[in-house]
């Protein structure tokens, strides 16, 4: 008997993530009303630099991720005026589970469904019910430290992303977190997972530039600015990153 009430809990349960998933996927990809972000920041390795950082972290500090979405839509006659709205949650006191290296698709699945109860278990934000969660998670920077992967997913509409804690890292972190919230609205990377280098034509931000190196900017997706057909650079802004048209296919605004 137990056995078949703890059945039914888990079909349930796994329904109403699936239907939940469903809905967001529709209201996420119609772009007919303001997307509401909501950023809360987590401490990853419970440093005092980052502790102090988050504790001085304002609205101001996530909110060029708003304007650079309205200026690219603009671009795109999108109807919608303003694509998303940011909201500062407050801080999580918790690290989520760790993405799986290299998973299978079994081990994402289950990473995700793992991911989806942490975020709903954690979720301190008293504001209106955010669309999109971003979960940052800032790393005290250090002489040769790389962050891990950050990743956006699509099922759930949650964001996983690593930053470097410092007023001097905030544009680069902003790029890292617009790059993982357009995969949640359907976007795909545009670089060469092996070098990192930014795919012709559809991860340049102007593919027929002349000459064509250096670029000035980088495609969101691409994520680099190329300088030549064998180097890039990490942007330092969203000032310097465009959304480019096979971005705005995938998620919607160009039809
Ligand atoms: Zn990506």
């Amino acid at each position: 008997m137990a056995k078949i009430v703890r059945v039914t809990l888990l079909l349930i349960v796994l329904l109403a993530v699936a239907q939940g998933a469903w809905k967001a996927h529709v209201r996420t990809s119609d772009w007919s009303e303001t997307l509401r972000v909501a950023v809360y920041p987590v401490n990853a390795g419970a440093s005092p630099a980052a502790d102090s950082y988050i504790g001085g972290l304002r609205r101001p500090v996530i909110e060029p991720l708003a304007v650079f979405l309205r200026e690219q839509a603009r671009g795109y006659n999108l109807r919608l005026a303003e694509p998303i709205e940011v909201y500062l949650a407050p801080r999580v006191n918790a690290v989520p589970p760790a993405p799986p290296r290299n998973g299978s698709a079994a081990e994402i699945v289950w990473w995700s469904l793992q991911m989806r109860w942490w975020a709903w278990r954690h979720d301190g934000f008293d504001g209106p019910r955010p669309h999109v969660r971003v979960f940052v998670l800032y790393h005290a920077p250090a002489a040769g430290l790389t962050l891990p992967h950050s990743t956006g997913l699509r099922a759930g509409m949650i964001v996983l992303a690593n930053a470097f804690a410092g007023a001097d890292n905030e544009g680069g972190n902003n790029v890292v977190i617009a790059h993982e919230l357009l995969h949640t609205f359907g976007a795909t990377d545009k670089y060469d997972p092996a070098t990192n280098l930014p795919l012709y034509p559809e991860g340049y931000a102007e593919p027929n530039a002349v000459p064509l190196f250096p670029q000035r900017r980088a495609e969101i997706m691409g994520g680099r600015i190329p300088l030549s057909r064998s180097e890039a650079e990490i942007p330092r802004s969203l000032d310097q990153t465009t959304l480019g048209a096979a971005t705005a296919h995938e998620i919607n605004w160009l039809k």
